[in-house]
């Protein structure tokens, strides 16, 4: 780049991020946070395009880099506002972006504010008993009937299910194309007859996800995302925005689960400030200090559009760092580790918030490497698409899906 292409680029940004300072600073100004409806705020937020600055202006955005949006969220929870992702997280990390690269005007107009504002939850229907990893192989079908999608499907650990307003459903409807290319992704209605969702508890003992059965539902071939058959590259915008929303988030420095089990070392009586713990600590701590730096490196580097495979280094960083970081705060309660209260099954309405105690949040974390494409799978993508590394072994690839052998 030649050097005055780089000033420019310099001067532009420079006066992007003034932009973006005023009107986060007027609209706190206008709509004071503490003392104005959280859905209201959050619609003004929208409406003046701090909702995701990087979608298209006029769909809650303004069109610039996505690393504006920390300028936003940092002024935003400063002054004590609302924060959309807390309460609806699979819609406004995930669904959202997807909307907006792949929906027609009218889907984009209909859904985007009221899941920005949260009054509308959004979850995520993708993985099947037998289709997790490989998410490509799924057999959940649907067949056009009219101006319908006759869906028959069984989904599994759909996160939120139960308090959502819609889900993005991704299920076949070619079988004799090969397997990527007979999908198709479409907006259902989770109300809708022929929808039943039912709870799955886990570890915590909270159900947050769920399992979301279609028997012969009813979905309309206009709320279909993308055309039919571009359903494996709708849901690749889904899956590299929910590792960026997963893994790339970029807290203050010191906080988060690091932050928790600092508290916790800085409570210990005096004999059991042991050097093992504290090398422990700050090797932890020095871990949480790397991806975050890392983070806001990746974030500065985004473009406008969907994230690249990038996006999984912090997605497995931060797994594996949650999972040990948890592990050490157990390790210094000790005994108290083990008692964890009343071990009632809640149904929460978000999934990503703070969670209430350590022993809960380490039983959390274990999820971590899970959730969103497991570590082998990152490591995978990391692998093959930023190191360049020969692909693994794919022998179903190149044939018709009916023809593939399944359990
Ligand atoms: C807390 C939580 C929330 C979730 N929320 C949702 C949701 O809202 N919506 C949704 O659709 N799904 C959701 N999921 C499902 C999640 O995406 C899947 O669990 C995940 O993709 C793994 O699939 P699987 O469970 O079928 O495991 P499998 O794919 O059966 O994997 C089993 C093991 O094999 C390994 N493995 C598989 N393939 C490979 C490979 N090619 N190379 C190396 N190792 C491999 C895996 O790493 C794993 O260790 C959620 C999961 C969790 C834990």
């Amino acid at each position: 780049m030649s050097t005055e292409t780089l000033a420019s680029n310099q001067i532009a940004a420079t006066s992007d991020e003034k932009h973006v300072i005023d009107l986060v600073d007027e609209l706190i100004r206008d709509l004071p946070p503490k003392s104005t409806d959280t859905v209201a705020f959050l619609g003004a937020q929208y409406d003046r395009g701090l909702a995701w600055v990087n979608f298209p202006v006029g769909y809650g955005g303004l069109g610039l880099s996505p690393k504006y949006q920390r300028i936003v969220n940092e002024r935003v929870f400063a002054a004590g506002g609302p924060n959309a992702y807390f309460r609806n997280p699979i819609g406004y990390g995930m669904c959202g972006p997807t909307v907006v690269e792949w929906g027609t005007d009218g889907q984009k107009k209909r859904y985007l504010r009221p899941l920005f504002t949260g009054e509308e939850v959004w979850c995520q229907l993708f993985s099947e008993p037998g289709s997790g990893s490989d998410f490509a192989g799924l057999s959940g079908k649907a067949i056009r009937d009219g101006d319908e999608w006759l869906v028959n499907a069984q989904k599994v650990w759909t996160t939120l299910a139960h308090v959502s307003r819609f889900g993005l459903l991704v299920v076949r409807t070619d079988p004799e194309a090969m397997k990527h290319a007979g999908l198709t992704a479409m907006v259902v209605d989770m109300k809708a007859a022929g929808v039943e969702t039912r709870p799955l508890r886990q570890m915590t003992g909270e159900a947050e996800f769920n399992e979301v059965f279609f028997t012969d539902a009813r979905v309309p071939v206009a709320e279909t995302l993308g055309k039919p058959g571009d359903g494996w590259r709708v849901s690749l915008t889904t899956l590299m925005n929910e590792r960026v929303a997963i893994g790339g988030m970029i807290p203050p420095k010191a906080s988060g689960p690091i932050r928790e089990a600092i508290k916790l070392w800085e409570k210990l009586p005096l004999e059991r400030k042991t050097n093992a713990t504290r090398d422990e600590l700050m090797r932890l701590w020095i871990r949480a200090e790397v991806s975050r730096l890392t983070n806001i490196r990746a974030g500065q580097m985004r473009k406008v559009g969907a994230p690249g495979p990038e996006g999984s280094i912090g997605k497995m960083a931060s797994a594996d760092l949650n999972k040990e970081t948890f592990a050490f705060c157990m390790q210094l309660l000790g005994a108290d580790g083990m008692l964890y209260g009343e071990y009632a099954m809640v149904r929460p309405n978000t999934a990503m918030g703070p969670t209430d105690g350590l022993q809960k949040s380490f039983l959390r974390s274990r999820a971590n490497s899970i959730e969103g494409g497991t570590s082998e799978v990152m490591r995978n993508i990391l692998g093959e698409r930023v190191l360049g590394l020969p692909g693994d072994a794919r022998v179903d690839r190149d044939r018709p899906w009916s023809e593939i052998p399944r359990n």
